[in-house]
């Protein structure tokens, strides 16, 4: 049979120390009661079967068995409350742990802080937090699944409380984040030196099932300064400031070390602010297109035009992609910011050919993000644009070698779907000819630094030959970016590059002045 709950005997308990107190009072009572021997013979006279020693007993033992009774039940009592107390410490220990790992968790490491906060003149300026946070936790989760997630959290925890003073604190704060917290006074230096060999260790592959997990990591520390008596640091602070610190170290390309200063708070809210300016931005379509004509090399015909995001801000006016594109991609918004400019793009597509203005091939840059989204292929799919007319420019930052097979899905896709490719900025990143050849591009966009020195330098001048040649052998097109001057125009022809693009022809325009711009130049030919 199952225990009786608790409460319920707890339930019980009190209910037999009532009965038991009432019938001490009952007896008490009656005792007390003047007449009570004469009732007593005269109830043995009425009732001739009970004998009054028997009664009497009765009345002297009842007292006796009611407080034998509320002892047994008072040291049950007691036995549960030291039970539940027990359970409820236990409870609590797990509430401040973190089950995964055996570490202290976010809550015991605020407790420890608020210790030090509490101690009366306690020198904080023994204090330094270390903030570690893994760089690619979230794809090796994705990929491998929670359980290698898992077994790669508990491999960081042993790594770390290996490797700091027996005397600090690691705890694991959050999905992929832990703290190491220092109260033995260490230098600076020593902090840094502990937080590289971290990062070190964490560059090493972490076995899984036989595969090699590369998650690294990147730090952010922490020390205070000067005793909390002179009202800071509050301990609790070093803990943001060392999320601002490891923010930072994240933003810089992660696998790297920062350390606070208050520098990087300002900076940390300025990033705060814009982020959240761009992303109300979003909400309210703030972002659009201007336009940059492509000409063709021999005739300098219009042949196409390149978007380039703008956003027009509530209160700076129209804003450039250098102000806003790094601090959207942090916060994975560039999908939405192409989202926004493809759905612009179109419409203006479909005006101008109301107008019968002919643009030739519009070019989308689309993030490596939007790329993997599944949701663009839908997009794309029920675009209602000629096909021909829309291209879209994958920047050589997507690191075509070691890009994921459904980057390269996706753009065998928009290439079945009609739709150009062309390779962005190349010469600057990771496309090597393989994957030119794999990816087979429409058009490969030669980035202006490369460009630039054309004039001159004859090595670079050959440089661009032989991606020109490359991309003839393939049927690829070559356009020459960044041309800035009418020599430069002339020697990127000779070169062979078959489009220019460059404020030597035109800058980046809004949609109404390609239009005014377009028409002029179909009224001179008319002419
Ligand atoms: P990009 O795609 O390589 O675009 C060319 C950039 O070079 C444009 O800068 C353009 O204004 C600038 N440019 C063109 N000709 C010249 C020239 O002769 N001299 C100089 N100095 N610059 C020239 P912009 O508009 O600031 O765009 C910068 C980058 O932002 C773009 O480089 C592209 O990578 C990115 N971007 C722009 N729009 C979008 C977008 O809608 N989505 C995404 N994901 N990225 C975008
Ligand atoms: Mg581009
Ligand atoms: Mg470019």
């Amino acid at each position: 049979m199952a225990a009786p709950s608790f409460d319920k005997r707890i339930h019980r308990v009190g209910r037999d120390v009532l009965f038991c107190g009432l019938g001490t009072l009952v007896s008490g009572l009656a005792l007390a009661e003047f007449d009570f021997f004469e009732r007593i013979y005269n109830f043995t006279r009425e009732h001739d079967a009970y004998q009054l020693d028997e009664i009497i007993c009765v009345f002297m033992i009842l007292p006796v068995f009611t407080v034998l009774l509320a002892y047994q039940r008072i040291l049950d009592l007691n036995e549960e409350v030291r039970a539940r107390q027990s359970a409820e410490r236990a409870n609590l220990e797990l509430a401040r742990t973190d089950p995964l790992t055996g570490l202290p968790n976010r809550r015991q490491l605020d407790d420890v802080l608020q210790r030090f906060a509490d101690a009366k003149g306690a020198d904080t300026t023994s204090l330094a937090v270390m903030h570690v946070d893994l760089d690619r936790f979230k794809q090796v989760n994705d990929t491998l699944g929670h359980q290698a997630g898992d077994h790669i959290l508990r491999h960081i925890a042993t790594l770390l409380t290996r490797m700091v003073d027996p005397a600090d604190l690691v705890a694991r704060i959050s999905g992929d984040e832990f703290v190491v917290l220092h109260s033995q006074g260490q230098r600076r230096d020593q902090i840094e030196a502990l937080a590289l060999r971290v990062i070190d260790s964490l560059k090493k592959p972490i076995q899984y099932g036989g595969h090699a997990c590369y998650v690294g990591a990147s730090v952010g520390i922490a020390i205070a300064d000067c005793p909390i008596s002179s009202g800071s640091p509050d301990p609790q602070r070093l803990i943001t400031d060392a999320d601002i610190a490891v923010y930072r170290a994240k933003e810089c390309g992660g696998g790297r070390c920062e350390i606070y200063t208050p520098d990087l708070r300002v900076a940390f809210e300025a990033r705060k602010a814009l982020s959240d300016e761009i992303l109300a931005g979003i909400d309210r379509q703030e972002f659009f297109p201007y336009y940059q004509m492509q000409f063709d090399a021999e005739t300098h015909e219009v042949v196409g035009l390149e978007a380039l995001a703008r956003w027009q801000h509530p209160k700076r006016g129209i804003l450039m992609p250098d102000t806003f594109l790094d601090t959207a991609a942090f916060l994975n918004a560039v999908l939405d910011i192409d989202r926004i400019v493809l759905a612009r793009v179109v419409e203006d597509i479909a005006q101008w050919r109301y107008h019968g203005l002919d643009v030739g091939t519009v070019s989308v840059n689309v993030s490596a993000q939007r790329l993997k989204e599944p949701e663009f292929l839908e997009t794309l799919k029920n675009l209602d644009v000629p096909r021909g007319t829309l291209s879209f420019e994958l920047s050589e930052a997507i690191y075509f070698d070691t890009c994921e097979e459904e980057v390269r899905e996706m753009v065998r896709h928009i290439r079945a779907l009609g739709f150009g490719i062309e390779i962005d900025d190349f010469g600057t990143g990771h496309a090597s000819i393989v994957s030119v050849t794999e990816l087979r591009p429409n058009r490969l966009k030669v980035d202006r630094s490369l460009i630039a020195p054309l004039i001159d330098s004859a090595g670079q001048r050959d440089l661009i030959k032989v991606i020109v040649d490359m991309g003839r052998s393939l049927g690829i097109g070559v356009t020459a970016e960044g041309i800035e001057t009418m020599e430069h125009a002339a020697i990127a022809r000779d070169l062979g590059c078959d489009v220019l693009q460059g404020f030597a022809f035109a800058v980046p325009l809004p949609k109404d002045e390609v239009a005014a711009r377009l028409t002029n130049i179909r009224v001179q030919n008319i002419a």
